[in-house]
């Protein structure tokens, strides 16, 4: 954990020597009179980010008590720790034996991407900081549930443990909780959205199902925003096609591909406030197309984009709504005869303009899912990949 240093530690030994500090309260020592100081000295923090208000030594010695103004922005624990959970500001206010100093604490959207994360047993979570920082060394609290390795987190056992990653000067935390290993499940995805015709349908028919879905996105206006924005609010996986999907300008070179993939990306972490490494070729990894603007580009890709981090993902059903298929009848048929059992089944289908074939299927696949014994999910950085066959 993170030592008091600086500024901060001067004003923490001075609040502490002001109240003749605990370790030396014998019966004879002055009393102490519990009168609130007040520290005004901010604490910054990223999410998952540690930080210990109170040196180890006091705390056997002491009767530590901290509390936050708000527990869904920062936590604390009663050993002087504080820890940032999600982006705003909270007031910590310290206790020791009595006495009271409150800290500002800010917490930015730097560090782990989330602070806590539920994976199923058997998957494995990638998980890196957002910013400059680089991590040395990571660590776990409990082997048998979970491991991990340079940021990869592999879910043994069904259990809770706290993995830590350690860079030279911070500490930050994610909680793991491992939960029962998945069965037969379907991930329906959407992409070339969002649209105003069949997103909002799309996402009525899910909530109305209380089913979680993936949404494979393109570039969008600031109705496009509100849209992308109700994906996330309502729980489902927002994940990054590519700024644009003219598949003459992204596949004439690496280059250009991977700035399309960048460029959404942060266009996505400003509407969003996180960054997103799930990701879907258009055309797919298999596309022949490319090979017309530059042979043998999807195998470069393929490696390119793993080595920046992002991972991709095909489909393994489709349900042929952007190609020859007209009716819903026909949508319907070709996701639920491509489904099976025991799997992760990646449904591909479209929420672009227009796509009333697929809004109208979806209902019942929803319902023949369910009714055959599957689980909808969203996909998320612990899901395994499903790749095709590179062409090009
Ligand atoms: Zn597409």
């Amino acid at each position: 954990m993170k030592k008091i240093t600086g500024f901060l530690f001067v004003f923490t030994v001075m609040f502490m020597l002001n109240m003749n500090i605990c370790a030396a309260s014998d019966k004879s020592a002055e009393p102490v009179t519990g009168s609130a100081l007040s520290v005004t000295e901010p604490v910054k923090l990223g999410i998952g980010q540690e930080y210990e208000l109170i040196d180890d030594e006091y705390q056997d010695l002491c009767d530590v008590r901290c509390k936050s103004s708000d527990d869904s922005v920062v936590e604390v624990n009663d050993n002087g720790c504080i820890r940032g959970i999600a982006k705003g500001k909270a007031n910590v206010t310290l206790s020791i034996d009595g006495n009271k100093a409150v800290y500002k604490v800010s917490v930015k959207n730097t560090g782990l991407p989330y602070p806590s994360y539920n994976i199923p047993k058997g998957e494995t979570l990638r998980i890196r900081l957002n910013g400059n920082d680089r991590i040395v060394r990571w660590r776990t609290d409990n082997k048998k549930v979970a491991t991990v390795k340079r940021g990869y987190i592999k879910a043994l056992k069904k259990g809770d443990a706290r993995i830590r990653a350690y860079t030279k000067t911070s500490v930050y935390s994610i909680d793991i909780k491992v939960t029962p290993a998945k069965k037969s499940v379907i991930y329906l995805t959407f992409d070339d959205g969002p649209s105003y015709s069949s997103t909002p349908k799309i996402l009525n028919i899910l909530k109305k199902n209380d089913v979680k879905a993936t949404f494979f996105v393109i570039n969008y206006d600031s109705a496009g925003e509100k849209l992308i924005k109700r994906e996330a609010e309502e729980g489902h996986t927002i994940a990054i096609h590519g700024y644009s999907h003219d598949y003459g300008a992204i596949y004439t070179s690496e280059k250009a591909y991977m700035n399309n993939l960048y460029k959404l990306q942060d266009k996505l972490y400003k509407t969003l406030g996180y960054r997103m490494w799930l990701t879907r070729f258009p055309g797919g990894s298999s596309n022949l197309v490319s090979r017309k603007y530059n042979k043998g580009i999807m195998r470069r890709l393929v490696k390119t984009v793993d080595k920046n981090g992002y991972a991709y993902f095909d489909w393994n059903v489709s349900s042929g709504d952007a190609g020859g298929v007209h009716t819903s009848g026909q949508v319907y048929k070709n996701v639920v005869s491509g489904l099976r059992k025991n799997r992760d089944n990646v449904v591909l289908m479209h929420d672009f303009s227009g796509n009333a074939k697929t809004v109208n299927a979806l209902n019942a696949i929803i319902k023949y899912g369910k009714s055959h014994g599957y689980e909808f999910r969203a996909i998320t950085d612990s899901t395994a990949q499903v790749h095709h066959n590179v062409q090009n």
